[in-house]
């Protein structure tokens, strides 16, 4: 595994996240972040409220920009979010997860405990110099972040969508 199991599913998160922004728009509903909490098993405080939603919905604009940040960049970002949160990092266990990290409370709002797990996930990821795993999707109408995990640093699309629309494309091309 490239990274502990909480980085590559806080990573996930961050992406999924971002990529909701991208038209349509899949995060307009308190169901829709019913099921973005349940995917990525978040526990803690849920508001279920238009603030709460409306929170995280912004959130998208800066994760965005430290996903695609450079490794520099990155480093001031995450330092600057770390610092704003007071995060204080501490190894928790509870339900059903094994030893991980947790630098927020439990009952801070959503958005900004999403918020430091990204900024805890892409420590990480700066330490490891490891940015080259996040990029930008290669199908050319298509802003969506791309977290590559695999081995051979294959992945170049955002999601599956994006890859057939691209082995369309490249088909149609070869017929031509
Ligand atoms: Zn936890
Ligand atoms: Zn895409």
């Amino acid at each position: 595994m490239l990274f502990a199991h909480d980085t590559q599913v806080s990573l996930q998160a961050a992406v999924t996240l971002v990529n909701s922004g991208e038209d349509p728009d899949t995060l307009t509903t308190i169901e829709d972040l019913d099921a973005y909490y349940a995917r990525f098993e978040y526990t803690g405080r849920r508001d279920r409220d238009a603030a709460e939603l409306d929170a995280v919905r912004r959130l998208r604009t800066k994760l965005r920009a430290l996903l695609t940040a450079t490794r520099e960049d990155a480093v001031e970002i995450v330092n600057g979010l770390l610092g704003q949160a007071r995060a204080l990092p501490q190894l928790v266990r509870h339900d059903r997860f094994d030893w991980h990290l947790h630098a927020v409370d439990p009952q801070a709002p959503l958005d900004q405990r999403i918020t430091v797990e990204t900024a805890m996930a892409m420590i990480d990821v700066i330490r490891a110099d490891e940015m080259s795993r996040l990029g930008v999707c290669a199908q050319d109408d298509c802003d969506g972040v791309v977290l590559d995990l695999s081995r051979n640093r294959s992945k170049i699309f955002c999601d599956t969508n994006c890859s057939n629309r691209a082995a369309v494309a490249a088909y149609r091309a070869r017929r031509r």
